[in-house]
């Protein structure tokens, strides 16, 4: 059987084609999961609906994070559409792009919080609505972070204070949801380019950096993130919660 047969989940942070969550998409559907998907606008309506249409999704709905008021409208479709929910995968960022230029003494009190409001708050928010559609289900709850949130990696500034939050709140939200049998988890992948990515000054140094340095020489590709995430999300992981998995071909072992 496959590993998510007649599994319910919900995706955020497809952008295009190259997102990270879209090839997290497409390796749960491939392993039986029914997946139901949100874009941040108007504009991403049109890139994400086709994409999501093409794995079978009828769930598509519009959802900016800060907004409470479309993240209560999306959890009482998915309430109406699925009745319950197995699996949620979040791979949302957002920091200003000036915040990610110059020093981090410089981020402002906007960028910060900004940062933190897409970045890391949206996770504890997303788990609270999902918690009363995954209670009794072994749900397991996923997202995406980087190694900028342990060790500081030049221009990644406030994201990286943002991971920190998010890998921080792993752990909390672990330790809430494990008594009511919800896994919660991180990935920290190496760099990937995608849209998210392009916004980051000096990321094709960081990639370049990786390929050379990892125990690996390589980076790491959306496929080989989607394969821990389908982990993270199977039963194969029944045990594992509250982790933060590098999937960075080693890069992070790495000391000098
Ligand atoms: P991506 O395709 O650009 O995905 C980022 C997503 O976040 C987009 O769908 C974006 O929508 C969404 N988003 C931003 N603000 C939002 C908001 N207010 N409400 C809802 N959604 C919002 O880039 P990605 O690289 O796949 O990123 C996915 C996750 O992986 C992120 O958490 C990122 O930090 C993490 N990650 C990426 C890398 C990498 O090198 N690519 C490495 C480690 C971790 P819009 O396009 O509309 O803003």
């Amino acid at each position: 059987m496959a590993l998510l047969q007649g599994r319910k989940g919900i995706i955020f942070g497809v952008a295009n084609e190259k997102s990270i969550a879209w090839a997290i998409a497409r390796a749960m559907n491939n392993e039986g999961a029914e997946l139901a998907f949100t874009y941040a606008g108007d504009a991403l309506e049109k890139r994400v609906r086709p994409l999501a249409e093409s794995v079978g999704a009828k769930l598509i709905l519009p959802c900016d994070v800060t907004k409470d008021d479309q993240i209560r409208a999306v959890f009482d479709q998915v309430r109406t559409g699925f009745g319950h929910l197995d699996i949620l995968v979040h791979a949302i960022a957002f920091a200003n792009k000036e915040d990610l230029k110059s020093d981090f003494v410089a981020t402002s009190r906007d960028g910060y919080r900004l940062a933190q409001d897409v970045s890391a708050y949206s996770l504890t928010v997303l788990a609270r609505h999902a918690l009363p559609l995954m209670e009794g289900r072994h749900g397991s709850i996923l997202t995406l972070s980087y190694l900028g949130a342990e060790k500081v990696i030049p221009r990644y500034n406030v994201m990286g204070v943002a991971k920190a939050a998010l890998e921080a709140s792993v752990r909390y939200l672990a330790a809430d949801l494990g008594p009511k049998g919800i896994r919660v988890n991180a990935i920290s992948a190496g760099p990937i380019r995608t849209l998210a990515s392009a916004g980051i000054s000096g990321f094709l140094e960081m990639l370049h950096h990786v390929e050379a340095k990892a125990p690996l020489r390589r980076g790491v590709t959306a496929e080989e993130v989607a394969g821990t995430a389908l982990f993270l999300a199977s039963d194969l992981s029944s045990g594992v919660t509250g982790e933060v998995i590098y999937v960075d071909a080693g890069y992070n072992i790495m000391g000098m």
